[in-house]
């Protein structure tokens, strides 16, 4: 809380224009004491990023009220929006000039000039050929059937020589200009509609060509806007790595982010061509774990114990500290896919970014569970299937998820998916029981709150999915049972160099190959 109220400083200035700005108003600066469980709350987590990166990234609020021309603000003068089509149009035939010129001079030379850097349309915002469609021959037709009654619907009216066809210039023209109200609402077309104005179909044509293409470049630009600010959160070494899957083929688009959490960023994906060994969902969620702040620090103690990633945890740099918690998430949903526990199907995993199923459709990540609204029926069932799942995860999978809440349980296709296992570990981690009991905590609450009678409280849950049989019928007593079981646990690492099988509950040692 301090650090932001030191970053908000410098400009903060009287109360009321820094407030305007803080989309929570005025902070509370009164220090807060709270709990482990409260730290590690997700919702904490995501707020306390958000005010982090409002910190970090002011520019990115200066950029959206900066006055560009975007899709959504052109301006309404529309001598300037006249300039301005003209200005491009004429940047346009200058580089088809340029190109021509270019064409005759390289010839078939092996060798050839290139005359890019003179071109005034910019490779990025040019217009590529396919946005030059005929707009007749489109299906989005915005000109309404029901509309102008001026053309009969065979192409003439009236008798010998007044015979009025529909290629009557008057005719066309006042339809023409009934038509001119199709285009998008941004478009200016000035008040030419109220009046008898008959345009030329040679002017409608380039009028609503314009307008057309206007539309598509605008619908990019701000496209291009909101990536770019979503995309703060990755490093650019991350974005050409995303950038290369969509070269690739394997991606067909990266639409946008889903979440921007403290550790990882999400973003939604269209999948690409399969290739020889993998089909691509076709929708992806691209989960990049940050490598720019140093929260993972927090983490440590997730990996460090994790005797599977003992061997190499010393020895690494933060860089690549977090590749190894893309590699656990991988790993975690790996085992889980295939123990038949619905989450996120692996697709690939390239350094930090990994890339699974996307859990949702069309764009729209499935709610989580504490978001959605389920009757009586479906929560119950939902309460059943998240026991089933965490005696599946523990005894199949080997696993504690570790930070399982209704922020990590979507609710999707009429039923429960687990997400966000990267921070998962093995029950004989040496805090592994202790995160089981918070997961416990977490559901049992839940599902209490959320009616379901028949919801086991924490501790019947926790041995319920644990097998164990932890007799201490108040919380301080649990608690204090399962830390003198993970001390067992690690007495006998330190003394026999394995792992106990106490946790077993039914006697089957744990899993310790991958
Ligand atoms: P973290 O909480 O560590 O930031 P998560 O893995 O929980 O990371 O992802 C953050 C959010 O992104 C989730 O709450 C969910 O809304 C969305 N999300 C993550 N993975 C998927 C997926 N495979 N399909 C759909 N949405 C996802
Ligand atoms: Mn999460």
């Amino acid at each position: 809380m301090d650090s932001v109220e030191v970053a908000a400083a410098p400009d903060a200035g009287p109360g009321p224009a820094w407030q305007s700005k803080c989309p929570w108003g005025a902070h509370n600066t009164t220090s807060m004491s709270c709990s482990l469980a409260d730290v590690m709350s997700e919702q904490l987590a995501k707020e306390l990023q958000l005010e982090e990166e409002n910190a970090a990234f002011p520019e990115v609020v200066a950029v959206a009220e900066g006055p560009f021309i975007t899709g959504e603000n052109i301006d309404t003068s529309s001598d300037l929006m006249l300039a301005q089509m003209l200005q491009m149009e004429f940047d346009r035939e200058y580089d088809a000039q340029l190109r021509r010129e270019e064409k005759k001079i390289n010839g078939d030379s092996k060798v050839s000039i290139s005359f890019e850097n003179y071109r005034k349309v910019h490779p990025y915002d040019s217009d590529s050929s396919e946005d030059e469609v005929d707009w007749q021959d489109t299906r989005h037709d915005p000109y309404r059937a029901d509309k102008p009654t001026t053309t009969p619907r065979k192409g003439f009216i009236g008798k010998g020589k007044d015979i009025t066809t529909k290629h009557d210039e008057v005719v066309c023209g006042r339809k023409n200009t009934a038509r001119m109200e199709n285009f998008a609402p941004e478009f200016q077309v000035g008040d030419g509609i109220g009046m008898d104005l008959k345009l030329s179909n040679q002017v409608f044509n380039a009028l609503k060509q314009h307008a057309y293409s206007e539309e598509r470049r605008s619908a990019r630009l701000h496209e291009k806007k909101e990536h770019s600010t979503a995309e703060k959160a990755v490093d650019p070494k991350t974005r050409l790595l995303m950038y290369k899957m969509v070269n690739s083929g394997m991606l067909e688009t990266i639409t946008g982010c889903i979440s921007t959490g403290k550790e990882s960023v999400v973003f939604h994906a269209y999948g690409g061509n399969a290739t020889e060994d993998k089909v691509i969902p076709p929708e992806c969620a691209i989960k990049v774990f940050k490598t720019t702040l140093n929260e993972f620090k927090n983490r440590d103690k997730y990996i460090k114990d994790d005797y599977r990633f003992k061997d190499r945890f010393s020895k690494l740099n933060p860089r690549k500290i977090i590749r190894m918690w893309a590699e656990k998430e991988m790993h975690n949903l790996t085992r889980m896919q295939n123990a038949g526990i619905p989450c996120p199907q692996v697709v690939i995993l390239k350094k930090h970014v990994l890339v699974m199923s996307f859990i949702g459709q069309d764009q729209a990540p499935a709610p989580k569970l504490k978001d959605v609204t389920l009757n009586s029926e479906d929560m119950k069932k939902a309460y059943y299937q998240v026991l089933n799942m965490m005696q599946q995860l523990y005894k199949e999978c080997n696993l504690v998820h570790a930070d399982l809440s209704e922020y990590n349980m979507l609710w999707h296709d009429g039923k429960v998916w687990l997400i966000d296992v990267s921070q998962s570990v093995e029950p004989t981690h040496p805090h592994g029981l202790e995160f089981l009991f918070r997961d416990c905590r977490n559901v049992a609450q839940f599902f209490q709150k959320a009616g379901v009678a028949e919801a086991l409280n924490e501790r019947e849950l926790f041995n319920a999915v644990s097998g164990l049989n932890i007799t201490a019928d108040n919380e301080v007593d649990f608690q204090a049972e399962i830390e003198a079981l993970e001390k067992m646990n690690e007495d006998h690492v330190q003394n026999h160099g394995k792992k106990l099988s106490v946790f077993s509950g039914d006697g089957d040692p744990p899993i310790y190959a991958e």
